[in-house]
């Protein structure tokens, strides 16, 4: 039997090349290995707020992405989490057992806390324990991380022991899939990553259009100084390169960058068209699904449909190790 993989994207914003070669790339990789479980988490997105039109417009457009870039619900679970309501039950169950603690010294939370000057909301907090209840509901064995995300993955194997612990083996070990991961950086400033929340000018989005890629390529930061740092322009230019343009040429300007002999001039043009070219095909598989939302209405409808009926049944055998019983 193929091994249970979870994960979930956020519909906070339109998706990047961050998004894609940090975790999406190996999302469409997967489905040929794990029984894949993918949703769009809309109830996670409830921690920023967010205009209720744009929510709605955000996981329709996300749906359409994913599908686009190769989710292909005859071989993965896709769904939205919120036509789960099991989800945010079993997060209730897990919160209990979570000691405030745990949550507290979280790296992500620490830093949104900072952003928000203290006045982060609850659920901030309680994030991961809603991760946990995503990934275990199903339980899932494997769940695909980025390295930002390698801490609340561990979050979930404490929670996932301490209710084995209390209430009998239920739930599997969690295992993180780390294939090779790649930080992107921001287009505009190489010091921080490729992020929704650093503004349109950080980074490509998978909708952009050639004008678009154009000029953000041509206008993005590169240095002097041929710095090798993750943290430089021009590395991450030529990182971009190494994912999306020839092998042979990457090989070129990976020797020139050495070299300090590199033409950002003909990276940035090469680049650029290698962009668009991988673009063009996503976009007219977007415009397809953006032009039939009733048909990928009806895809999610019946990923829910399938992911319930796990949710469900996995739910029912918790509700009586705890002592909740059956729903009446
Ligand atoms: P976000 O919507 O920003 O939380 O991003 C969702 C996921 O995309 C993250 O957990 C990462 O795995 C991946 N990701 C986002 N931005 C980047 C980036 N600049 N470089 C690599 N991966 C990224």
């Amino acid at each position: 039997m193929q091994q249970r993989l979870f994960s979930a994207a956020k519909p906070t914003g339109e998706l990047h090349l961050g998004n894609y070669l940090g975790a999406l790339k190996n999302w469409v990789a997967l489905q040929s290995q794990y029984e894949c479980i993918y949703a769009i988490a809309d109830y996670h997105a409830l921690t920023v707020e967010i205009d209720p039109k744009e929510l709605e417009q955000n996981t329709i457009n996300l749906a359409c992405d994913l599908l686009a870039l190769g989710i292909d619900p005859k071989k993965s679970i896709f769904f939205r989490q919120s036509d789960v309501p099991e989800h945010t039950e079993l997060s209730w169950i897990f919160a209990c057992l979570t000691p405030v603690s745990e949550l507290t010294r979280m790296t992500q939370y620490k830093d949104l806390v900072q952003e928000k000057k203290g006045n982060a909301n609850a659920g901030l907090l309680t994030y991961p324990v809603l991760q946990a209840a995503d990934i275990l509901l199903y339980r899932a064995t494997h769940v695909p991380v980025g390295e930002d995300q390698l801490q609340h993955l561990e979050l979930s194997r404490i929670i996932a022991r301490k209710f084995n612990n209390r209430y009998g083996d239920f739930f599997p070990e969690v295992n993180p899939v780390l294939s090779e991961t790649v930080r992107v950086m921001s287009l505009d400033n190489p010091e921080g990553k490729m992020s929704k929340s650093h503004g349109a000018k950080s980074y490509i989005a998978l909708r952009d259009k050639p004008d678009v890629i154009t000029q953000k390529i041509g206008k993005a930061v590169t240095d002097s100084n041929h710095n090798e740092t993750s943290l430089s322009g021009g590395h991450n230019l030529l990182t971009l390169f190494k994912y999306f343009g020839s092998a042979e040429r990457y090989q070129y300007f990976e020797q020139a960058f050495k070299l300090k002999k590199i033409s950002y001039a003909e990276l940035k043009k090469e680049l650029t068209e290698a962009l668009i070219s991988f673009l063009e095909p996503v976009q007219k598989r977007q415009a397809y699904y953006d032009a039939h939302h009733d048909e990928v209405r009806t895809i999610l409808r019946e990923g829910a449909v399938r992911a319930r009926g796990i949710a469900q049944e996995n739910s029912a055998l918790i509700r009586k190790r705890i002592g909740l019983g059956p729903r009446s």
